[in-house]
């Protein structure tokens, strides 16, 4: 297994070597081809497998710099995730110019506005503040073209089921969605049978 296998551009294959990410991991060899590929994913992976970059490697590779609205959401259960995936992701984007950030709740709503008023390629966040910005309109979802629901299990059994299904039904329909969990409650089955194209299911 190697990074070379995917045919990464230079800003994110330095990003790699800065991280020293060497090679992938076995979520990631999984993930990142199908993803590249445009293809929506169930993924059943732990924390520690390195899930994170599975998916933020090919976000990063796929995101149009020039592009002026959020391409890509990321919903996390808990403000620490949203935080903790918000670096890790953006460590991936730096050298190619991507700007990430995470929105949560019991912050500034104001202070966050302002922040996205500057260009930004990569959304992270609680899907209560998540959904106030899109009601808000101060998160434009026209141009949302990828879906990562990272730790679903956690999302459902917290309560987030309404609000992420009513953020869900606001993006436009032509995207990739992926959905990560590290367990498969009906619940999270019940979601991707309603959201998801003909998936791929990873068991890692
Ligand atoms: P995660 O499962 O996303 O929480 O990642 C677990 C840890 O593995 C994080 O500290 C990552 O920075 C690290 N990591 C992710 N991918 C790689 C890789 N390909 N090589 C080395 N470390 C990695």
């Amino acid at each position: 297994r190697s990074f070379e296998d995917y045919q990464l551009s230079n800003e994110i294959t330095r990003a790699l070597a800065l991280l020293k990410y060497e090679a992938p991991t076995e979520v990631q060899s999984e993930v990142i081809p199908r993803a590249l590929d445009k293809q929506d994913l169930i993924v059943k992976s732990q924390t520690g497998s390195g899930k994170t970059a599975a998916f933020g490697i090919p976000l990063c590779e796929m995101i149009d710099w020039a592009g002026d609205n959020p391409q890509a959401l990321i919903l996390t259960p808990t403000r620490e995730l949203a935080v903790q995936v918000g670096e890790d992701v953006a460590a991936i984007g730096r050298v190619k110019g991507i700007k990430t950030m995470a929105v949560y709740g019991k912050e500034s709503f104001v202070q966050q506005q302002e922040e996205l008023e500057r260009k930004t390629h990569i959304i992270v966040g609680t899907p209560g503040r998540v959904r106030d910005h899109i009601d808000k309109k101060t998160v434009i979802v026209d141009d949302i073209k990828y879906l990562i629901i990272d730790e679903a299990d956690e999302m459902l059994s917290m309560g987030f089921a309404a609000q992420v299904e009513a953020i869900i039904e606001k993006l436009p329909t032509t995207r990739v969605t992926m959905i990560f969990s590290a367990t498969w409650p009906t619940t999270v089955e019940n979601l991707c049978n309603k959201y998801m194209a003909d998936p791929i299911t990873i068991h890692i």
